[in-house]
């Protein structure tokens, strides 16, 4: 998704986005004078950004409630927020597409950059969610466990 259409979704949401230096964090939503807001650190990489936009947007869907205002700090609704963020940046069969698409690419790294480069993420963010994604598809079918461990075992030798 390209980070217009996320900043799309938070204008037809009536959300303002303010990028501003903040220290301790990456992002926040609040709640001001009945209007949302979503803070995002302009210090972040444009990927780092693109992360916290989708991830505040979590939040907004799924544990915003009227009067509440502040930082989400418990562990289950960042888990959630995360989890909102990566299917939203990373839709799992688009993943698996793209992961098929440089099956001639041999080097895990290289074929990691590219997918990383091509949704707008982080390596770190990219491989997280690659790994989740081939886990739930071999999870699918119990005939590819085996496989599954082969190429964790590849994975982790390089
Ligand atoms: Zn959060």
């Amino acid at each position: 998704m390209k980070t217009e259409r996320l900043l799309e979704i938070f204008t037809r949401h009536g959300i303002e986005v303010i990028f501003t230096p903040l220290q301790y964090s990456s992002g926040g939503l609040l709640q001001h004078g009945g209007r949302w807001y979503c803070l995002v650190s302009s210090c972040d990489s444009p990927a780092r950004q693109r992360w916290t936009l989708a991830h505040e947007l979590g939040h907004y869907f799924l544990h915003a409630r009227p009067g509440l205002h502040g930082f989400f700090n418990d562990s289950a609704r960042e888990r959630e927020a995360n989890r909102f963020a990566a299917d939203l940046l990373m839709p799992a069969e688009t993943v698996l597409a793209y992961w098929e698409a440089l099956s001639n690419i041999s080097d895990y790294k290289t074929k990691l950059k590219c997918m990383a480069r091509q949704f707008g993420v982080s390596m770190q963010a990219m491989e997280i969610r690659l790994k989740e994604v081939k886990t739930d598809e071999f999870a699918l079918d119990s005939t590819f466990s085996s496989t599954l461990c082969l190429s964790g075992a590849g994975n982790r030798a390089k």
